[in-house]
């Protein structure tokens, strides 16, 4: 329990460095309900999660008006137990995933919205795709007649380090794929978003061009587990 208002100090502190047109993802992964509630109390409408079924818990315990951010690595099999509420999926790496979102989306009569996962990171640990197989992605033809999705930006991890120049490369790696696929222009793709920076980087992200970031542990502690 968090009784000393230690959330709402960080995310006032964080909310007030920056810029306005960075959305902020305040990643609630493996706390209580209690301490999502405190954020929430503070104005936070934007919550990110990495366990659908966690999310989905979640969604029901809290109040309606919060934007539901799947950030984490999705099973198929799951995807319908977000299907009904969740925001925008920021972890989309293959077709296969995208026909079960259009798929699950339509039974709920949705469009959900979705980023999709760019490898930056040279750790070979995270998940995503190269610039080039993401746009092949997007423009292939059974993507395109995905009625019940939308692909709204790109999202990407950089290597957990400190290494100012590394994380600016990566991050950079992403906001040029970024820029290179402005020119695209399909049915259900409108890519306006980049989602990079957590806890550790996210002044550099935003130097680099994100806007939208994905902040656990500077607002909600450690985590520890
Ligand atoms: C946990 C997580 C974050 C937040 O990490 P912090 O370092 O606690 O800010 C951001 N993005 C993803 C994909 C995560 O899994």
């Amino acid at each position: 329990m968090n009784t000393n208002m230690t959330i709402t100090n960080n995310l006032k502190t964080i909310i007030s460095a920056i810029p306005e047109h960075v959305t902020l993802v305040a990643v609630s992964k493996t706390k209580p309900i209690s301490d999502l509630m405190e954020a929430y109390n503070a104005g936070q409408r934007v919550f990110g999660e990495n366990k659908i079924q966690e999310m989905a818990d979640k969604f029901e315990a809290m109040p309606k008006d919060i934007q539901w951010h799947m950030i984490g690595h999705v099973q198929t099999n799951k995807v319908k137990y977000m299907a009904p509420f969740v925001s925008l999926i920021h972890s989309v790496d293959s077709l296969k995933l995208l026909k079960e979102i259009d798929k699950q989306a339509k039974k709920y009569e949705r469009t959900i919205n979705c980023l999709i996962q760019i490898k930056i990171a040279e750790e070979d640990s995270k998940f995503g795709l190269s610039a080039n197989d993401a746009k092949t992605l997007i423009l292939s033809p059974e993507v395109r007649q995905l009625s019940n999705i939308n692909i709204v930006g790109l999202m990407g991890m950089a290597t957990f380090t400190e290494d100012e120049a590394q994380l600016k490369t990566e991050f950079s790696k992403l906001k040029n794929a970024f820029d290179s696929f402005k020119d695209i222009d399909t049915n259900n793709s409108d890519l306006k978003i980049i989602s990079m920076g957590m806890s550790g980087d996210y002044t550099i992200a935003i130097s680099c061009g994100s806007n939208m970031i994905r902040v656990g542990s500077n607002i909600f502690g450690e985590r520890n587990y």
